[in-house]
């Protein structure tokens, strides 16, 4: 299962999104993030935090 936490992003806040599909997901960070932080990432964008986070061995390559 796949996770996105506030804290790991530089938030001072205890947020933890969680779930089977990746882009329910996704929603539920962005909303979060929009809706309490004012900051909109794109679904692409927090996709990448979660390759990153089940890939830490691949170098920033993949990106720019
Ligand atoms: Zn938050």
């Amino acid at each position: 299962m796949a996770k996105l936490s506030c804290r790991d992003y530089g938030f001072e806040c205890d947020f933890v999104a969680d779930d089977e599909d990746i882009q329910i997901l996704l929603t539920k960070f962005a909303k979060h993030t929009l809706e309490e932080h004012g900051i909109e990432y794109t679904k692409e964008i927090l996709m990448q935090f979660i390759m990153r986070q089940k890939n830490p061995w691949i170098e920033s390559n993949s990106f720019p």
